[in-house]
């Protein structure tokens, strides 16, 4: 069955998009390869949603969803692997069969970065997380180590500060770069450790992770720290070689597109933190999402 539009990412950008899309009466398909509501519904705590003083990323990814599903617009879920334009209309492969579209967002947000040492490739799945919202309790009790110096990584210690024994931070630079908010709410946890100067030398264990090697920049003594778990919060990229055939990607791998989401392909748009743009955040991505699937609407009807 043709689509007038598929939606690629089933984030906060692709699900506003939708909500937009099907009020405008446009028949759309929304395709996610993981879990609705992407990197918002990992996260402990939203505070910066205007008109909602607090909620949890997953309360606010499942309103947005039940939104989607009672505007009637198909969801698919799959993994997107491909995108081609012939003759006006996009082929969409998918890990659950091709999808054909007149227009299409790409709304696929970012992917998170791996430290890239020795152990890790070893030891995924067995002790290794991205993700503390979604992997936390398998570590109750439990020590742990979190790696980066971000909103990210100072989030995910004091959420497993309730949960583990103790929780070591362990960061490159002198001071962690998370907000005030972040750093106020980490004072008085005597079970979160502070490690600055420190880089991640090894993930170590047999079956297991048992310990990390980590290396301090100022002595360049190193030393195993011993943890059961170990949560990366170093970062994200961008995930769009897949589409690098149908979109322009900046030297980072962000899709280039104008302030109407357009990108170099006609009928094309993208939304969220996969576009090259300055703030990356929840209400941002929303707000990529709505113009897209408007612009798709003045495409469409063109
Ligand atoms: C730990 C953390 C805390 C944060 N805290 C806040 C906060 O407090 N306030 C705030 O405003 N922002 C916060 N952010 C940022 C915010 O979550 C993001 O900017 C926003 O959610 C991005 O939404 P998105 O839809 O563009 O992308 P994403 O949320 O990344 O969603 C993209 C979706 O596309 C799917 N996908 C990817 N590739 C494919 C494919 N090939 N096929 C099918 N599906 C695919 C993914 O599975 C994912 O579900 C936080 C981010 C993190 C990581």
């Amino acid at each position: 069955m043709m689509h007038d539009l598929a939606i690629i990412g089933g984030g906060v950008a692709g699900m506003t998009a939708a909500i937009y899309a099907a009020r405008a009466g446009i028949n759309t398909v929304i395709i996610e390869k993981a879990g609705f509501g992407g990197q918002a519904a990992l996260t402990a705590k939203i505070e910066n949603y205007p008109s909602i003083k607090e909620i949890e990323g997953f309360e606010l990814a499942a309103n947005m969803k039940m939104q989607v599903d009672a505007l009637g617009v198909e969801s698919r879920s799959a993994d997107v692997t491909g995108v081609e334009k012939a003759d006006g209309v996009f082929h969409i492969a998918t890990t659950d069969g091709d999808i054909e579209a007149k227009a299409a967002i790409i709304a696929n947000g970012v992917r998170r970065r791996e430290l890239g040492i020795e152990g890790e490739e070893r030891l995924r799945g067995r002790g290794i997380s991205w993700c503390a919202v979604c992997d936390g309790g398998f570590f109750r009790k439990k020590k742990v180590a979190v790696i980066g110096a971000g909103n990210s990584a100072l989030g995910d210690a004091i959420y497993l500060s309730n949960l583990c024994e103790e929780v070591y931070l362990i960061y490159r630079r002198p001071y962690p770069t998370a907000t005030k908010s972040y750093m106020d709410a980490l004072e008085g946890l005597e079970n979160v450790h502070l490690m600055p100067r420190h880089i991640p030398l090894e993930i170590m264990g047999e079956n297991r992770v048992s310990a990390l090697k980590i290396k301090n920049l100022d002595t360049d003594e190193e030393s195993e720290l011993e943890v059961n778990g170990i949560f990366e919060a170093i970062g994200l990229i961008p995930d769009n070689d897949v589409f690098a055939n149908v979109v322009e990607l900046d030297q980072n791998g962000y899709i280039v597109a104008d302030d109407e989401m357009r990108t170099k392909t006609e009928g094309l748009f993208a939304a969220g933190d996969t576009r090259q743009k300055h703030l990356r955040q929840i209400v941002t991505a929303c707000a990529d999402g709505a113009i897209a699937a408007t612009a798709a609407q003045e495409y469409l009807s063109r």
